[in-house]
């Protein structure tokens, strides 16, 4: 197997990860529920990690405040807004737990249902992946783009990525351990997820609204996820030039017997207009073509830097937690640190 540099290792039962931007006004209220379901299950042998995106609202201060107060919770500031899947990476490099449970800080995914996904996780498998039935509270736009987008991967793309599914997951350490080694930049989680294997199983659950605050992902941010994901994943649009090329070869040699017939007959065929037509359309799809390249080179420009997939201000850890784990794991107290995590 491979070797994984980024892991730190096990030193409890679960791991809960959180990306938060701008959730000021839901944040108490997800700690209290995502404690009440941990301690429930694990007792004290869980930690419940908080990543703050660069927010600009007052969530890092409260994330700090949790922090001060709980020794399981532990924050980590990243220097700016990464987005959403580049924050979730920065927590699922920090994991120290056995098992990993991913959601959003909006409380859309129900923490208290870890109780009923690790039941399923322990009937032998390494993923168990939220699946909506429903979704509450989101617009009919949302809702049909959204569908739009899973049939469309689907077609696309080779790996198996289940619809109707976000990152709301329970994983075992082993796959958080291959995500981790995954160093590419335009990172779709859920497809990655997918790719790595083993046994991975639907929950299927009812979305609930967001409990405070507005979505974070506009049109503009899940257009962009889309891209990344068949970008990701498929090369089929590269494919799409030989296509559009055979079309129009095809089109050009029926206009081309219409032309000869319709001389044979004597009449001349009139046009400049459609002429010019035919070459803006040509021209068009000549520069689709082409914008369709360049993605993918632009895509490979960017992942050739390796630059840092993501840059740690800060990691806030109760003290009595960072020296037990310094302790245990002969780390620097992570408290201050300011780390980089090269791809
Ligand atoms: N999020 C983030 N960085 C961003 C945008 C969003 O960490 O730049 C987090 C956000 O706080 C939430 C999760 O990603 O925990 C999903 O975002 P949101 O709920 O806005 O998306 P939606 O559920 O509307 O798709
Ligand atoms: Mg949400």
């Amino acid at each position: 197997m491979l070797q994984v540099p980024h892991t730190a290792p096990a030193s409890c039962a679960l791991s809960v990860v959180i990306p938060v931007y701008n959730e000021q006004a839901g944040l108490d209220a997800l700690v209290e529920r995502v404690t009440a379901a941990a301690r429930a299950i694990f007792g004290e042998r869980y930690e419940f990690i908080l990543v703050n995106d660069g927010s600009k609202d007052d969530s890092w201060a409260r994330i700090c405040a949790h922090a001060e107060r709980d020794p399981r919770i532990v924050g980590i500031n990243l220097a700016r807004n990464h987005g959403h899947q580049l924050a979730l990476t920065a927590g699922l490099h920090h994991v120290r737990g056995e098992l990993v449970f991913v959601l959003d800080a909006d409380l859309q995914d129900p923490p208290e249902l870890l109780g009923p996904m690790l039941a399923k996780l322990r009937e032998g498998h390494d993923v168990v992946y939220g699946q909506r039935v429903k979704r509450h509270g989101e617009t009919a736009f949302k809702r049909g783009t959204a569908a739009l987008f899973y049939r469309m991967l689907g077609k696309l793309v080779d790996t198996h990525i289940p619809p109707d599914t976000g990152d709301f997951r329970l994983m075992t350490r082993r796959v958080v351990e291959q995500l981790n080694a995954m160093p590419e930049r335009y990172r779709f989680i859920r497809g990655l997820v997918s790719f790595i294997g083993f046994s991975q199983v639907p929950f299927p659950y009812e979305r609930d609204p967001r409990f405070a605050g507005e979505t974070n992902y506009p049109l503009r941010k899940m257009m962009a996820l889309a891209i990344d994901a068949v970008t990701s994943f498929s090369v089929v649009p590269l494919r799409f030039a030989s296509h559009l090329g055979m079309l129009f070869g095809l089109a050009g040699l029926a206009s081309l017997v219409w032309v000869v017939w319709a001389w044979m007959q004597g009449g001349a065929v009139q046009g400049w207009a459609s002429l010019a037509a035919l070459t803006l359309i040509l021209g068009s799809v000549q520069l689709l073509v082409l914008g369709v390249f360049g993605e993918y080179l632009g895509r490979m420009y960017m992942e050739g830097k390796h630059r840092p997939l993501f840059i740690v201000a800060e990691v806030r850890r109760h003290p009595v937690a960072a020296n037990a784990d310094s302790a245990a794991t002969g780390d620097q107290p992570a408290t201050g640190e300011a780390a980089r995590v090269a791809g």
